[in-house]
């Protein structure tokens, strides 16, 4: 590239309209079939487990409340989820899901990343038992 045509480059680009998109402050449609947060139906679960086998980092775990009655509670670690869809291409009952409207996941402190899923009364129960010091507290 000589001299004259960089200046050349130079002098168009004063000219044009930015490449770069102002986000935060100018957010863009998602696009679809965003593989975003995951999103988890207890009613549908029937504790198989095939998805907490085959995700490859460990990034959820199903909390056993009442096996007969089917009554579970996901804890879903999104700092270890790649997000590659394998828990919900191996679940058979469709209870997973990977949202496409919740995707801005940063943050600066560690909570928001540990999510519990789950009926309130079955994620109480794990609360209680924890508070009794039975099981790990779901929170
Ligand atoms: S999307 Fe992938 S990494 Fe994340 S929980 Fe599911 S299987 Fe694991
Ligand atoms: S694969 Fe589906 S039914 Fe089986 S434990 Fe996971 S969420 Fe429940």
């Amino acid at each position: 590239m000589t001299i004259g045509s960089m200046f050349g480059d130079i002098f168009k680009s004063l000219f044009k309209k930015p490449s770069t998109e102002q986000y935060p402050f100018v957010k863009t449609e998602a696009p679809e079939n965003l593989r975003g947060k995951l999103v988890w139906d207890p009613e549908k679960c029937t504790g198989c487990m095939l998805c907490i086998k085959d995700c490859p980092s460990n990034g959820i775990e199903l909390l056993v409340v009442d096996k007969v009655n089917k009554k579970f509670v996901m804890r879903y670690n999104i700092d270890r989820c790649t997000f590659c869809a394998q828990c919900v291409e191996s679940c058979r009952f469709g209870c997973i899901e990977m949202s496409d409207e919740m995707w801005e996941l940063a943050s600066i402190k560690k909570e928001p990343f540990e999510v519990f899923y789950g009926r309130d009364e079955d994620i109480q129960f794990l609360l209680d038992n924890a508070a009794k010091g039975e099981t790990e507290a779901p929170c």
